[in-house]
C-alpha cells in the first residue's frame, strides 16, 4: 500500500508542505507528475521554454528520488484519466497535493476528488505556494480583502515564525516507494521541442536584497531578483524566501511577496476576473482594437522608444522589466484602447514568469478595471516614465538599435489625443451602466 503525492506547481522535494505530511504519514510514498494535455494543448509556441523548463525540473526530482532509492511517476493524460489507471495498477491509500488557486485548477482538482471519494481513497491537500490563502486574512466584516494597503498590514499583523517555518521532507526521503514507473515521456511526445531560451537561475543574492529599494524601477540595471519563473513553479519556496527578506530587512520585497499572495487570494474569491473586469461599469468600454496597431505593439514597432524596448525585451528574452510591463500595458490600454484581455493573453503567451493571479490583477490595475487599482482615469505618459527612469536611454538602446536614427519608426499615436480618446470611452462606460 502507498501513497501518491501529486506535484503541480511545486517542482521541489525540499520544504514541500503536501509532500512533507505525505512522508511523515503512515504509507511509503510515489511522488507523480502529470503533463496535461489540457493545457499543453494551448500553447501556440512548440518550443516554449517553459514546457522546457517543467521537463528538465521534473526529471531533476526523478534523478533525486532515484539517488534516494524510490521512484517518481511521469504521466500525460488527463489526471482524473491519469489517476484513475493509477488506482487500478497500484495499492493506493491516499493522495496528497498542494493547494492551486486558479480556475481550471479548481475543476480539475473537485473532479479528482470525486473519483477518489468513489473509491474510498483519502485526499489530502495542503496550501505551500503562499503564505495566506483564501479566507485566511479577511476584513472586520469578514470579506475578502480588495485593496492591497489594509491587505499588507493585515498580512504583516498576522505574520508570526511559523508562517514561514520550512517542512523537513527533505530529510525523508527514505520513505519514497519504489514500484514500477512505467514510460516516462518525452519531450517530443508530449508534442514540444526543446527550447534553446535560457532561464533565470534560482540563487537570491543579499546585493539584490540591499539594493533593491534604491534601484528596482530603473529597467536598465536589472536588478531584481528575477525569481518570478521559480515562484510561478515552486522550484523556491515561498517561506525561505520570506525568510531572507526578513533577513536583510527588505520591506519592499517582502511587499512584492505580498502583492503576490494578495493577487493570488483575489483570483480565488473572484474567479471570474481571470475574464472580466472586477468593475461592473467597466465592461462596456467600446474597444478600438485596431490589429495593426496590436501588431506594432506586440512587435515594438509603436514609435515610443521606452514601449518598443520593453516589448522587444520581452520577445527576445520572456522576460519584461516591472516598471515597462506598466507603461507598456497603459500605452496598449489607453493609447491604442485596445482590449486589457489582448495584451494579457499576448503576456501570457511570452512571459516566463507568466502567473495567472499576478498578469491579470496588474493587467486590471494599469486598466483601472481591477479591485484594487489605479484610478480609471490615471494615463502614463511613456514620454514621462522614460525621462524619469531610462534618463540616459541605456534601456532603450540595448533593446532598440536603431532608436534615434530615420529607420526608427514615427509614433504611431498622438500622445494628448489618443488619451483624451480612452478617458472618453472609459466615462461612455460608466455612463452607459
Ligand atoms: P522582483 O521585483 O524581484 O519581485 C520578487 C517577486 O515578487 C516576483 O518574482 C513576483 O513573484 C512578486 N511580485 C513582484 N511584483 C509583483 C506584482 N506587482 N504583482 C504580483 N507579484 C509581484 N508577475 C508575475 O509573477 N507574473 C505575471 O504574469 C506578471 N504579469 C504582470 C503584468 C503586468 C502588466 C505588470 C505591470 C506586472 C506583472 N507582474 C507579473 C508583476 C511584476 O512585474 C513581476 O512579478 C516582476 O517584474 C518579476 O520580476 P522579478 O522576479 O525580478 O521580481
Amino acid at each position: 500500500t502507498i501513497s501518491l503525492f501529486w506535484h503541480r506547481r511545486d517542482l521541489r522535494f525540499e520544504d514541500n508542505v503536501g509532500l512533507a505530511a505525505a512522508l511523515q504519514a503512515e504509507h511509503p510514498v510515489v511522488p507523480l507528475f502529470i503533463f496535461d494535455p489540457e493545457i499543453l494543448d494551448k500553447l501556440e509556441n512548440r518550443h516554449d521554454a517553459r514546457v522546457t523548463f517543467i521537463y528538465d525540473e521534473v526529471e531533476r526530482l526523478r534523478q533525486e528520488a532515484k539517488a534516494a532509492g524510490g521512484s517518481f511517476l511521469v504521466r500525460y493524460g488527463h489526471p482524473v484519466q491519469v489517476i484513475q489507471q493509477l488506482l487500478k495498477e497500484l495499492d493506493v491509500a491516499a493522495v496528497y497535493t498542494n493547494h492551486d488557486y486558479e480556475p481550471y485548477a479548481a475543476t480539475r482538482e473537485a473532479a479528482v476528488k470525486e473519483l477518489l471519494d468513489k473509491h474510498s481513497v483519502a485526499f489530502h491537500t495542503f496550501k505551500d505556494q503562499v503564505i495566506f490563502e483564501k479566507d485566511e486574512l479577511l476584513t472586520k466584516g469578514g470579506l475578502p480583502y480588495k485593496i492591497y494597503g489594509p491587505y499588507k498590514r493585515s498580512w504583516l499583523a498576522k505574520l508570526t515564525e511559523q508562517d514561514y517555518q520550512t517542512s523537513p521532507s527533505a530529510s525523508h526521503l527514505a520513505k519514497l516507494a519504489t514500484v514500477k514507473a512505467g514510460h516516462h515521456p518525452t519531450l517530443q511526445e508530449l508534442g514540444f521541442e526543446r527550447s534553446k531560451e535560457p532561464v533565470p537561475d534560482r540563487k537570491l543574492t543579499l546585493h539584490t536584497l540591499e539594493h533593491y529599494a534604491a534601484t528596482r524601477d530603473l529597467p536598465a540595471r536589472d536588478s531584481t531578483s528575477r525569481l518570478g519563473l521559480h515562484l510561478r513553479f515552486g522550484t523556491v519556496s515561498i517561506r525561505k524566501l520570506v525568510q531572507r527578506a526578513l533577513a536583510a530587512h527588505s520591506d519592499i520585497w517582502l511587499s512584492e511577496l505580498i502583492w503576490r499572495d494578495f493577487f493570488m487570494q483575489l483570483l480565488w474569491h473572484f474567479p471570474h476576473t481571470a475574464t472580466q473586469s472586477y468593475d461592473p461599469k467597466l465592461r462596456d468600454i467600446r474597444w478600438r482594437n485596431n490589429e495593426a496597431e496590436f501588431q506594432a505593439w506586440c512587435e515594438g514597432r509603436t514609435g515610443f522608444p521606452l514601449i518598443d524596448a520593453g516589448m522587444r525585451q520581452l520577445n527576445a528574452t520572456g522576460f519584461m522589466h516591472n516598471r515597462v510591463r506598466m507603461a507598456a500595458a497603459s500605452f496598449l490600454i489607453k493609447n491604442l484602447l485596445i482590449d486589457w484581455r489582448w495584451g494579457e493573453a499576448y503576456f501570457a503567451e511570452k512571459l516566463l514568469d507568466y502567473e495567472m493571479a499576478s498578469n491579470v490583477g496588474n493587467w486590471q490595475w494599469v486598466a483601472g478595471t481591477g479591485a484594487d487599482s489605479q484610478p480609471w482615469f490615471r494615463v502614463f505618459s511613456p514620454d514621462a516614465q522614460l525621462a524619469k527612469f531610462d534618463k540616459q536611454h541605456a534601456y532603450v538602446k540595448q533593446w532598440v538599435p536603431e532608436f534615434g536614427t530615420a529607420r526608427y519608426p514615427a509614433p504611431i499615436v498622438e500622445q494628448a489625443a489618443s488619451r483624451d480618446r480612452a478617458l472618453a470611452a472609459y466615462r461612455a462606460s460608466r455612463e452607459r451602466h
